[in-house]
């Protein structure tokens, strides 16, 4: 098991959506978006929604959690959502863990396919499904998740957000801070208000949990960046200059949506920031 300081870290896939490549490549025209990432018949690309887990001093701490289980049949055909091969629950069983073993969840944002597995339906009721956590977000992104703008409110659902605001189990953080020893986080706010990406280190070794900076090794390309992005001048920008630190810093990147590829380290090209050869994250 792959290891950086105290922490054991766990892959743990939650299942595959589908969006449309259009809205997930932005201003890139298909003939080339299409060589990097195919689409289906609606024009879809297929996207793992890839979350990690970290184990060690007491703690057992996950960082994003899928879209869950809640979505009706219109929801599954719109989104295309997946769990044939890998779904939240059968990737905490198989790498030896139950949801109430969770100790910490860290949200990078409140949209659907990040944050929905953090809430469940039992009966008519909704429930926390991480009963014994404690969960981790940027207060200014709570507070625009819960008033949202009209072109962001899909992403936001009242499902997701309610049973967190009841249960007593969040935790709302105020900018870049070190939640545990190793264990930063710093925010973004060119894809929506106050998204925090997640940093693991010890002395030789850090890992980014990139989410939705670069949800894949295809946005690693400057102007490669979402339709969904709110402030998409403010992730170029982010985008510029946290290339720069990992390059500098030989950080590695873990890709919350890329269709293969879990981790990868980066170089520089003539044309730009690279990655090198993806590796699942047992070989970090
Ligand atoms: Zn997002």
């Amino acid at each position: 098991m792959p290891r950086i300081g105290p922490y054991t870290l766990h892959t743990i896939e939650t299942g595959r959506f589908g969006l449309d490549g259009g809205a997930m490549f932005g201003i890139i025209p298909k003939p080339l978006w299409e060589r990097r990432i195919a689409p289906d018949a609606r024009n879809r690309i297929p996207l793992n929604m890839r979350c990690l887990l970290l184990e060690g001093e007491g703690r057992v701490i996950l960082i994003d959690d899928g879209l869950g289980d809640k979505y009706d049949d219109k929801f599954a055909d719109i989104y295309a959502v997946d769990y044939s091969e890998m779904e939240l629950h059968r990737s905490l069983r198989a790498a030896g863990f139950d949801a109430s073993d969770v100790t910490d969840v860290i949200l990078t944002h409140l949209h659907f396919d990040h944050a929905g597995g953090s809430t469940r339906r039992e009966g008519d009721r909704l429930k926390v499904t991480f009963e014994n956590a404690r969960h981790h977000v940027q207060r200014k992104h709570w507070e625009w998740a819960m008033h949202p703008n009209a072109r962001e409110r899909a992403s936001f659902l009242k499902e997701n957000l309610e049973p967190l605001a009841a249960s007593g189990q969040l935790h709302l953080l105020d900018g870049d801070a070190e939640l545990f020893p190793g264990v930063e986080v710093l925010t973004v706010n060119g894809h929506t208000e106050a998204q925090q990406l997640v940093k693991v280190s010890d002395a030789e070794k850090t890992l980014v949990f990139a989410a939705d900076l670069l949800p894949t090794t295809a946005h690693l390309g400057l102007p490669w960046i979402m339709a969904y992005d709110v402030r998409p001048l403010v992730t170029l920008s982010e985008k510029e200059a946290f290339l720069e630190a990992a390059v500098e810093g030989g950080w590695r990147l873990f890709f919350e949506h890329d269709p293969e590829t879990a981790v990868a380290g980066l170089r520089r090209t003539a044309r730009g920031v690279a990655a090198t050869e993806g590796r699942p994250l047992s070989e970090l």
